[in-house]
């Protein structure tokens, strides 16, 4: 059995479900898992605290989880490729073992790291891990990428899952020089901020556990009431890998086994499919890498959208004046996650009603969301601004119809301003209905645009650049 194999963690910070582990601890007799800081993402404008709070709390315990084995995870700072092939050279690892990534930077990062491993004469193993198909395995019977959900999941929802990788029983680490390593504490200040979730694999497994005991059964009938706890808190977990795709798969199929009947069945499935949009996301930024940067439609790179900075200050301390706007950016602030019917709605509203460019509104999400992630927010957003792929019938929310629908007690409104708190349900979820002296008298803002007039101006721009985009279609 050769000796020595470093496992590079990035984005699965577990031990259960580990593609990259679990092969690497049946092949070699031992094992160092490494962690390193990459300063070109730690470093980001646009890196939220509660991201590295979580990052560093789940490195943490993962350290203790690889020393309870018997094994290690040592964590270094610097450019990838080359931290690891000097650890690998000054300590004889033959091979690095890591879990496959999808996003642009990650790729190319991947890629230095494999040729510079190469030239250093050490065995590079990427392991299919992020998705639970590799995008290249999921096409259309023309063999191009899907660009819309439904023949995507069809084919998607079809295939037989893998299933997940059992954790290592025992490790064994070599001794290290400790002076070559670094603390987590060097991942900045401690986060102050309140979180709706606990980091770390643990957490994630029980977080799993607890809601396919209940809430998985109900969740279709729940998951849009921002009020009511129907929806996993699972997002930050699967971002950070502190529970694996195929682990969380698995369970599903376990509690289709255990419901008791058609209806709970019925909501599982729904589950089950946003599941699926989260490997939608991951699998279009795979084939299209330049979602990143620019709309799935060409054309509306040219959108006239207004650059109001501080219309987009108000949105972004959710004081623009609309109830259930606001309290879904207070929430955001406050515990760097929003429910999704709220991402939806004020993503329409910063997009279609102050016509500001949807990336200003991505942006600030990844300054502050837990679960910030590439793909689903970028496919979030270009959704919410019909500018992506999936191309749906032109839809803008307006949010008192939202509020009436989805939080018609207005207890999600409550919860989150306030100050609004003695005011009538019935006056919450119609805004309209608050006159400039109610406003102020609540200590509550003005409107901040009118919502009739705006979908005008926003249907008119959008109308004149689908027509550039149809006569582009057919020149
Ligand atoms: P659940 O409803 O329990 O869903 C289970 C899991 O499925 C989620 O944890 C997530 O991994 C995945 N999922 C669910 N809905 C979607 C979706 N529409 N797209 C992709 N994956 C989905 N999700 C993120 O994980 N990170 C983001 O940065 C992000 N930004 C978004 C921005 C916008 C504008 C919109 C409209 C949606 C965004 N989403 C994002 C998707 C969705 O809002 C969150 O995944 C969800 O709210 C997380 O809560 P949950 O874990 O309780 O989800």
């Amino acid at each position: 059995m050769p000796s020595l194999a470093i496992v590079w963690h990035r984005r699965d910070l577990r031990l259960q479900d580990n593609p990259a582990l679990a092969r690497a601890a049946e092949q070699f007799q031992q094992v160092l898992a490494v962690f390193v800081i990459d300063p070109a993402i730690i470093g980001r404008d646009d890196t939220a605290p509660a991201r590295v709070h979580f990052l560093r709390e789940s490195l943490a315990e993962l350290q203790r989880a690889y020393a309870n084995l018997g094994g290690r995870l040592v964590v270094c700072r610097g450019e990838p490729a080359e931290q690891l092939v000097v650890l690998a050279r000054t300590l004889g690892a033959e091979a690095v073992f890591f879990n496959d990534d999808i996003e642009p930077y990650a790729r190319t990062r991947d890629q230095k790291v494999i040729e510079a491993l190469a030239g250093a004469g050490v065995a590079a193993h990427p392991c299919a891990e992020i998705l639970l198909h590799p995008a290249a395995e999921v096409l259309t019977g023309q063999g191009k990428p899907y660009t819309v959900f439904t023949p995507f999941w069809r084919n998607w929802s079809a295939k037989p899952k893998p299933r997940p990788f059992a954790a290592p029983e025992r490790l064994s680490a070599p001794s290290v020089e400790t002076g070559t390593f670094i603390s987590l504490d060097e991942l900045g200040k401690p986060f102050s901020g309140k979180l709706l979730v606990t980091p770390g694999e643990q957490a994630g497994i029980k977080l799993l556990d607890h809601f396919c005991e209940a809430a998985l059964y109900r969740y279709d009938e729940r998951r849009d009431h921002p009020a009511e706890p129907g929806t996993s808190l699972l997002s930050a977990h699967l971002k950070f890998g502190t529970i694996g795709i195929r682990a969380v798969w698995q369970r599903t199929i376990e509690s289709w086994r255990k419901a008791p009947a058609d209806r709970e069945r019925a909501n599982l499935a729904v589950w089950q499919q946003e599941l699926g949009w989260r490997e939608f996301y991951k699998y279009e930024l795979a084939h299209f890498p330049e979602l990143a940067e620019r709309p799935f439609r060409r054309a509306f790179e040219q959108f006239p959208y207004d650059h109001d900075r501080e219309r987009f200050e108000r949105w972004c301390r959710g004081e623009t004046g609309f109830p259930f706007v606001d309290a879904a950016m207070r929430q955001l602030n406050t515990v760097s996650w929003m429910h999704n019917r709220l991402r939806m709605v004020v993503a329409s509203f910063l997009t279609k009603d102050l016509l500001l460019p949807y990336q200003w509104g991505e942006r600030y999400f990844m300054q502050k969301l837990v679960d910030g992630d590439l793909s689903a927010n970028n496919g979030g957003w270009q959704w919410a601004a019909s500018v992506g792929t999936d191309p749906k019938p032109l839809r803008i929310f307006n949010p008192s119809t939202q509020a009436r629908r989805y939080d018609s007690e207005a207890t999600y409104i409550r919860r989150w301003l306030p100050e609004l708190a003695p005011v009538d349900t019935a006056m919450l979820v119609e805004s309209e209905r608050f006159s400039p002296l109610f406003r102020s008298r609540y200590g509550y803002p003005q409107a901040i645009v009118e919502h009739k007039s705006q979908q005008q101006i926003f249907k008119e721009r959008y109308r004149q650049i689908h027509s550039t985009e149809k006569q582009a279609d057919t020149s």
